[in-house]
């Protein structure tokens, strides 16, 4: 019998306290590289040295926690599964977003030979995926895989329970 546990980690205590400022960070990132990629393309400014480099250090600044934590909220999740679990408390447009955005980097590289704008692009679909995977650590109402009302694990993708039979409340995505 598997009963899920009624007291919480320290890495769960710790999650939210940090998903916080990792999401204000991440959407900073995101949105200064935004502004930068399309000045990039439209030929405006473009930022100084230091702030290009602390733009690129941000990037491990806000992935090195990101990944702790994506890693907590889908500890116990099947490999296939483990991107959608660890968006599960993602808006779908979020989800599209870094799918999207990823498929847009990709187009980027091939199709344009502006190499700033497309630095840019990288870095921002990387702030952007760091900004779901923080906002979804602060809406999850538990950590770990989910589960059936009797506390069995169950797959994302299952809609009964496999062990009780019972209905599952409906996957996040
Ligand atoms: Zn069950």
């Amino acid at each position: 019998m598997h009963t899920p546990s009624v007291t919480r980690s320290l890495a769960e205590t710790l999650i939210r306290p940090v998903a916080y400022p990792l999401l204000g960070l991440a959407v900073t990132g995101f949105v200064t590289c935004l502004v930068f990629h399309l000045l990039a393309f439209l030929g405006g400014p473009l930022p100084s040295a230091e702030l290009d480099r602390v733009l690129t250090i941000g990037v491990l600044v806000v992935w090195f926690p990101a990944l702790l934590i994506g890693a907590q909220i889908t500890s116990g999740t099947k490999r296939p599964e483990i991107l959608q679990a660890m968006l599960r408390g993602c808006p779908k447009w979020m989800v599209h977003g870094v799918v999207g955005l990823s498929i847009y980097v990709l187009l980027c590289g091939i199709l344009s030979s502006n190499h700033e704008a497309n630095a840019f692009a990288i870095r921002m679909s990387f702030y952007f995926f760091g900004s779901a995977i923080s906002y979804s650590a602060t809406r999850v109402e538990h950590i770990g895989p989910r589960r059936c009302p009797q506390g069995h694990e169950s797959s994302d993708s299952a809609s009964y329970c496999d062990v009780c039979g019972q209905k599952l409340p409906p996957a996040p995505l």
